[in-house]
């Protein structure tokens, strides 16, 4: 299903101390903003987190919100966007209900202690959760129905929010798990079912909502898309990145997601909000390069995009965001030809170490190993175990990547074939403490004699002072050779800063010591004893990405893209077969730590002339800047952008 590329998710969680719900509304008016604002699809409210109903309910009068006006605000706001030809899916929410929480709480999920999870109700907001294992679920299936009834012909799409993975000892789940044989004083098995739980939930849910569409789309939100949404993903229609960079997720969020995200085998959108902050924040407007930079690289993935909103209770848009919205999608629109739809030419996967059961704890080391391999302008994929090795030409290994002994013997296959790797510290070993035969190396545990110092010798360091000793603060471990050659040594300090033993403000220096090996190759693998990604998350030592860059020029001396811009540009290329084309797409915005708590973007950083070197697997005819239609020359791979204004787009004819 190829989604619909320019999107709002219009927020409407609406108070019942407020008057005139939708007073001001006026559908015209609402759809022709809009539409003029480029806007192709809005996600409209059934059921927000207050717990209120926006449509003119028969099964449940009494949850319709007490102060709403337009009766038929949702259908109204559907069929006025539905006239523009904009299509309109709607939103249920689901774990968050704050007026079932408040008066069925035997629905609440429960912790461990019985006391419920969330706030306490004496706090404002609506984030205490309910367990769709109770009688809860007769509820949410009636009302889905309800509403899906209604629609029928006109349903464009669900959108259930909050539908995640929440361990919970309620009477209802305690006699599931009891009945399973699962041991509840164990948090993981709790998790374990809770996750089984929830993808069985989704699992019906779809169902039901396909007796009334055969073809609208169906997401269920949690956050996160990752190696926990694999289990379930054949209850999705597509998938909607939830990632706010001025919200807790970050600017690095939405790219890590994004990666793992296009190999689930359904198209993908970006989801990014309009706000200053995120959510709720109602009088803000984002800064408009930001929101450029947001929803181009959503392109630059080929994805769809989306920007959160939140509607007044009035029910009036407001003409500045609209405005605001329209100067990027108008853009946007007449650049998507290059990227929707198309597969992402890549040559790398970094091997994902996100536990399962888990949707909010993104390891280090992958968030390091995304800004680090984005900075290099790696064409790569975040895969986990269970996907096909044999399509890349190159596999990373983060610090912490522990795998099944069934990958193990992937990884041997993979070598064998031909296959390149780069591992950091524990990136590879199985459960046992066994790297893959193919690293002819063996762990011997932590390295207890810490931080030591690289010795800046050999083709992994060719990039820094020679001779120089480099500290690498975190702990790393004891590997050695079983047949693989030394290729980095590293100085052990005087003695690790324990009680009376140390010397200065942090670490000791080195001893200057006898060097001992701490990068190992075999035939094309290479493994690092120190856990280069997760230091390069902590404080980003440029010396862990020239490192991470000298493995990569010898086991990868042909990159599909390098270029001479700043290491702050990123670049991605997008294959259109059908057009017989390949895309590269710059972008140029530079995220600023301008405050205490959140990133700002202000303008874009123009560059200029950046010579870009390709080696693609296409003999390529001929090279223009799109959509504005400079042609460049094209010679032996190389190319020179005269000018990145925050976004270029190289179109590569085949
Ligand atoms: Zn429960």
């Amino acid at each position: 299903m190829q989604l619909s590329p320019r999107q709002i998710h219009l927020d409407f969680h609406t108070s019942e101390y407020i008057d005139g719900i939708g007073s001001q509304f006026d559908a015209v008016q609402f759809a022709q903003m809009a539409k003029d604002a480029s806007i192709s699809s809005m996600t409209v409210f059934a059921r927000c987190h207050h717990g209120w109903l926006y449509y003119p309910s028969e099964r449940f009068p009494e949850l319709m919100h007490p102060h709403l006006e337009k009766k038929n605000l949702l259908l109204e706001q559907i069929d006025a966007l539905h006239e523009q030809g904009i299509n309109a899916p709607i939103y249920i929410t689901v774990q968050w209900d704050y007026h079932s929480g408040t008066t069925r709480p035997e629905w609440l999920i429960r912790k461990e202690d019985g006391s419920h999870e969330g706030q306490p109700f004496t706090e404002p907001g609506f984030y205490q959760s309910l367990c769709v294992n109770t009688g809860y679920i007769d509820f949410l299936k009636e009302m889905t129905a309800e509403i899906c009834d209604q629609l029928r012909g006109k349903l464009d799409g669900v959108f259930f929010d909050i539908v995640g993975i929440r361990p919970c000892w309620c009477a209802s789940c305690r006699a599931d798990m009891k009945k399973a044989g699962v041991n509840m004083k164990d948090e993981t098995a709790v998790r374990r079912f809770a996750k089984q739980m929830i993808d069985g939930f989704k699992a019906d849910m779809t169902q039901l909502v396909r007796q009334y569409s055969d073809d609208c789309t169906i997401f269920y939100n949690a956050g996160h898309v990752g190696p926990c949404t694999w289990d379930s993903r054949e209850s999705y229609t597509h998938f909607e990145l939830e990632s706010l960079p001025s919200g807790s997720w970050g600017y690095l969020h939405f790219p890590l997601t994004a990666r793992y995200a296009r190999k689930l085998g359904m198209d993908c959108l970006g989801m990014t909000g309009k706000f200053h902050t995120e959510w709720g924040d109602f009088h803000s407007l984002k800064n408009l390069a930001a929101l450029e930079f947001e929803c181009f690289r959503m392109l630059s993935f080929g994805f769809a995009s989306s920007i959160g909103d939140q509607l007044e209770p009035n029910g009036m848009l407001n003409s500045a965001t609209y405005k605001l919205i329209g100067q990027v999608y108008s853009q946007f629109a007449a650049r998507e030809a290059w990227a929707r739809p198309s597969k992402p030419l890549v040559e790398a996967a970094v091997l994902t170490p996100e536990n399962t059961l888990y949707e909010h704890q993104i390891p280090d080391s992958l968030m390091g190993a995304v800004q680090m391999l984005e900075e290099l302008s790696v064409q790569f994929d975040i895969i986990d175990e269970t996907m096909d090795f044999s399509t890349y030409q190159l596999l990373i290994l983060p610090d912490d990547l522990i795998v099944s002994r069934e990958a193990s013997r992937k990884l041997n296959r993979f070598t064998e074939q031909g296959g390149r790797i780069i591992a950091c510290m524990q990136g590879g070993l199985s459960e046992d403490h066994v790297y893959p035969e193919s690293f002819a190396a063996s762990y011997d545990g932590l390295n207890p004699d810490y931080p030591d110092f690289i010795v800046a010798e050999g083709e992994l360091a060719n990039e820094l002072e020679f001779g120089q000793a480099y500290a690498i603060y975190l702990q790393g471990a004891k590997v050695s050779s079983e047949g693989a050659e030394a290729v980095l040594t590293a100085q052990a300090p005087y003695f690790p800063r324990q009680g009376d033993h140390f010397c200065s403000h942090r670490y000791t220096p080195s001893a200057h010591g006898e060097p001992y090996p701490v990068a190992f190759r075999n035939g094309q693998v290479i493994l690092f004893s120190h856990p280069l990604f997760q230091q390069y998350r902590r404080n980003a030592p440029n010396w862990c990405k020239k490192l991470i860059a000298g493995a990569l020029k010898a086991l990868l001396p042909a990159r599909l893209v390098t270029h001479d811009g700043p290491s702050t540009v990123t670049a991605s290329l997008l294959d259109q077969p059908q057009e017989k084309r390949v895309n590269l797409h710059l972008l140029s915005y530079v995220p600023v730590r301008k405050s205490a708590m959140i990133d700002i973007i202000e303008e874009r950083t123009k560059v200029n002339h950046v010579e870009v070197s390709l080696h693609l697997p296409y003999e390529i005819k001929k090279a223009r800047l799109v959509p504005e239609n400079i042609d460049l020359q094209y010679q032996d791979g190389r190319l020179i952008v005269p000018e990145i204004d925050g976004y270029a787009i190289v179109e590569l004819i085949y």
